[in-house]
């Protein structure tokens, strides 16, 4: 078996890439194409789209992709998370349904974790989610949920057992976002963008091969996703650029990363940037009030 190094790495895709870069194909067309060769998502599992390098040899990747201006799977969101956690946790049937579309970027996701009475306190989620019949069937809230507005599947913890210990009663499903009983409402913050979403829940079902796992295993399930979101351990998630370069894949890709990072450009904790708050103040007309030591000036940022 020959040995994979750096060198050779970048020497295959490089290669992969002269025969095949064509920015004259659709953003699908490529990405399609892309996701078959493995070079997509080459630290992924050979059966699932990947090549099974090594994590630490996917920048070498990157920078070739980069070298020769090619486009790349989709990389933005919560749908790397959503990878993640599928590749650790899903059924072969979780992995066939949406690990492609999650590289095309066909598919778009959110993360309903946090709740009104648990934040900090994940795990006394009260969302519940009910058996019945042949479906689990979902009632009750989440809260700052980035892009669940615009998502179509969602990451859901859930309490089923409310007699258990806390982290033992819950569950982990994949939800249809696009299905009556969920309703994702933006939620507008002081500076009038809105970053998050409040989610309702009202009878929305889900089907029991959508439960990840086995009822009980919520907690554990939950730990992966976070683990990937503090760590970006995934090895996929990084913060686009995209480009300006005229022909339509970079175009489609460019509107793809607009969408995906909307919510981001306005995060609260956004609000300490100088450069954004000047630029602001020159859009309202504000940059002219004089603040700084006067009384009237503190009453004039007040009102704001
Ligand atoms: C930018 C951003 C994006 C987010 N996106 C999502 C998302 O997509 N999906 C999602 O589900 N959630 C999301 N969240 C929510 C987030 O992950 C946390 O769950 C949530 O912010 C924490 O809960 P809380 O705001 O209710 O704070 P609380 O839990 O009420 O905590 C408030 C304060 O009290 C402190 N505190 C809490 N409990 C204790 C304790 N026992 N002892 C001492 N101190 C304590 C905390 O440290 C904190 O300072 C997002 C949050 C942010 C800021």
């Amino acid at each position: 078996m020959t040995e994979i190094t750096a060198d050779s790495v970048r020497h295959e895709v490089r290669a992969w890439l002269q025969a095949n870069w064509n920015p004259n194909l659709a953003l699908l067309e490529w990405r399609n194409k892309l996701i078959d060769s493995g070079w997509g998502a080459p630290h992924w599992p050979k059966p699932w789209y990947g090549r099974e390098l090594p994590v630490g040899m996917v920048p070498i990747v990157d920078e070739e992709f980069e070298r020769a201006g090619a486009v790349s799977v989709a990389r933005t969101g919560i749908r790397t998370l959503a990878a993640a956690t599928i590749l650790a946790h899903g059924t072969d049937l979780h992995k066939e349904k949406f690990l492609r579309r999650i590289l095309t970027g066909e598919d778009t996701w959110c993360q309903l974790f946090s709740e009104p009475g648990s934040g900090s306190d994940l795990a006394g989620a009260q969302t519940r989610a009910e058996r019945r019949g042949n479906k689990w069937v979902v009632n009750g809230q989440k809260v700052w949920n980035t892009s669940a507005h615009k998502a179509d599947w969602g990451l859901l913890l859930a309490r089923t057992n409310m007699d258990l210990p806390k982290h033992k009663g819950l569950a982990y499903f994949i939800i249809n976002m696009r299905q009556p009983g969920v309703q994702a409402v933006p939620l507008r913050q002081m500076n009038g963008h809105a970053s998050f979403n409040q989610v309702f829940f009202t009878d929305a079902e889900v089907e029991p091969e959508m439960l990840v796992e086995n009822d009980g295993d919520g907690w554990k399930i939950a730990t992966t996703t976070l683990m990937h979101e503090r760590r970006g351990a995934d090895g996929l998630r990084r913060q686009p650029r995209g480009s300006d370069r005229p022909e339509r894949i970079y175009r489609e890709e460019a509107e793809e990363i607009r969408i995906a990072l909307e919510p981001y450009k306005w995060y609260p904790q956004r609000m300490g940037r100088v450069d954004l708050i000047v630029e602001r103040a020159k859009e309202t007309g504000r940059n002219r009030t004089a603040v700084a030591g006067s009384p009237e000036g503190a009453r004039n940022v007040s009102r704001r």
